[in-house]
């Protein structure tokens, strides 16, 4: 190995960018919102529009507990749970399907042609979605390269969902183990999502398509706090990674 060789891998550690879906690659947090808030009213609960994007991330299961703790004072039964999740599914189905987000396939091709493996860790267990990847951003993604709900036992903001990631990043890469932290970048638009790529010791780059202030990403652990894809695709094309 040449000496210039070497010093361009110390500096280029990154292989890998884990993609969260919901408000990153798929503009669909206006119609998350509508539905958990409607599902929930459905279900004799409270959640508005601001709670919906706090505490995206997190499973459908977890979300209810959450709601049911503080306004019943007890956890939600595993009926109660399947109940208000199918309500919730049943009406974002019935919404348009949210649209790619702008600037996406932008950013996954600059990864791509980076040289850099890009990967989705969501907390959607949507059965659909490997099919709505391959016609939003065909050729990118399969299902050794997606970390879903079925993958893990506990949802973001816990790191599982993003170690799990790394796994699966190693596993492509064909090393016997999983990438270390810092061989990867997060790419968030949730505080919870942050949060658990931050416990996951990774960095986090938080692109904010929501209504949240930025401030809320950056308190979450965020590193970068930018405003849409396209500010992603001109840091990509600009930082040495
Ligand atoms: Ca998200």
């Amino acid at each position: 190995m040449t000496a210039s060789r070497q010093k361009k891998e110390q500096n280029t550690p990154l292989r890998a960018v884990l993609f969260d879906m919901d408000g990153v690659l798929y503009d669909s947090m206006p119609m998350h919102a509508e539905a958990w808030v409607q599902a929930m009213h459905r279900h004799g609960l409270t959640m508005t529009d601001e709670q919906v994007y706090m505490n995206e991330g997190r499973t459908g299961e977890g979300t209810i507990d959450i709601f049911t703790l503080e306004q019943w004072g007890r956890e939600a039964t595993a009926e109660e749970v399947e109940a208000i999740y199918r309500t919730k599914s049943d009406i974002f189905n019935e919404l348009d399907e949210a649209p790619a987000m702008k600037g996406a396939d932008e950013v996954l091709a600059e990864v791509k042609g980076e040289g850099l493996l890009p990967l989705i860790v969501t907390g959607s267990g949507q059965r659909s979605l490997l099919s709505r990847l391959e016609r939003s951003y065909p050729g990118y993604f399969n299902s050794d390269l997606m970390v879903t709900a079925y993958d893990v036992k506990r949802g973001k903001p816990n790191p599982e969902p993003y170690l799990k990631g790394l796994e699966k990043a190693g596993a492509a890469l064909g090393r016997g183990h999983a990438l270390k932290p810092s061989e990867a970048l997060v790419v968030e638009n949730a505080p919870l999502g942050v949060q658990a790529g931050k416990a996951a010791g990774i960095r986090v780059m938080a692109v904010n398509t929501g209504p949240l202030p930025d401030d809320v990403l950056r308190e979450a652990g965020a590193d970068w706090v930018l405003p849409d894809m396209y500010a992603l695709l001109d840091w990509f094309k600009n930082t040495e990674l």
